[in-house]
């Protein structure tokens, strides 16, 4: 018997990347899975091989942009699935240009995903958790948010912001049995790293203590720890698994 049987999560952007190794994860351990993504994403090819091994996963559209969407999304997978015991904010985007150059819309466009819609995500399945007196909310930030970027201001501003709501949201809901945790990758191998250049790879690796690329499968062992009962006691951290980027 996994350690999740009988719980339900929902992942944020999770076609690909970090999000789709985390559904994996949880899937393995026995959560029944509601893998969400954009309409356009290729959720589907996730949902088959979660379900290829045994788990149990659904696919279901959500842009995390449009919070009537998410409301209505978080409201019936709660209900078909019975309740959301796992919440993992990880879709994110970057829009990258140094400060002086940033246009607005490319300031607006990352804050609207990494910031806004974990607000839009988060609020309803907080209602449904604290009926439960029972969740675990991990956040995806990013060790940026730590350390600042050149080059990624808005990026970095809007995975900072979400290490301030994991501590606010952690203090408000401990009593309610809800822990709240942000996992703080470094640089992950996934579509958007794959942008990097081969050069700006070496460079980067260059200046880890552990010299190679993260895997999703880094990120997602930390998730599951997270949303396991062995983390019964974690709340309000800040994990960071970077290779040592960032200590
Ligand atoms: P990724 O494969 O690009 O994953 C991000 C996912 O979010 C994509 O599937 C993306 O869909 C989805 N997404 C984008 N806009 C969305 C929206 N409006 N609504 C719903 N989903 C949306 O990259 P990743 O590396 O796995 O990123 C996952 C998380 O880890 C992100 O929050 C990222 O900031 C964080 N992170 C990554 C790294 C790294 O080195 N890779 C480091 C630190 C933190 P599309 O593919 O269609 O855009």
């Amino acid at each position: 018997m996994g350690m999740l049987e009988g719980k339900v999560a929902l992942i944020t952007g999770a076609a690909t990347g970090i999000g789709a190794a985390c559904a994996r994860a949880l899937a393995r351990e026995g959560a029944q899975v509601a893998c969400t993504s954009l309409p356009t994403d290729p959720i589907a090819e996730v949902v088959a091989s979660i379900q290829a091994e045994g788990g149990q996963a659904i696919g279901v559209p959500l842009d995390v942009t449009n919070a009537t969407q998410a409301a209505e999304v978080v409201d019936r997978i709660a209900g078909e699935l019975g309740g959301i015991h796992i919440l993992l904010n990880n879709a994110g985007i970057t829009d990258d240009g140094l400060f002086l150059r940033m246009k607005p819309e490319a300031w607006r466009r990352v804050l609207a995903v990494n910031l806004d819609g974990v607000f839009h995500v988060t609020q309803p399945v907080v209602r449904h958790m604290v009926k439960q007196r029972e969740g675990r909310i991990i956040n995806i930030s990013s060790v940026v948010g730590l350390m600042g970027n050149p080059g990624q201001a808005n990026y970095a501003a809007s995975k900072a912001a979400l290490i301030g709501l994991t501590k606010t949201l952690a203090r408000e809901l401990g009593g309610r049995n809800i822990l709240v945790n942000a996992v703080a990758p470094g640089f992950i191998q996934t579509p958007m790293t794959d942008k990097l250049s081969p050069e700006q790879r070496q460079a980067l690796v260059a200046n880890l203590a552990v010299p190679r690329l993260g895997t999703p499968e880094d990120i997602a062992a930390v998730v599951l720890f997270l949303a396991s009962p062995a983390a019964s006691y974690v709340t309000g951290e800040v994990i960071n698994v970077s290779g040592g980027l960032y200590m």
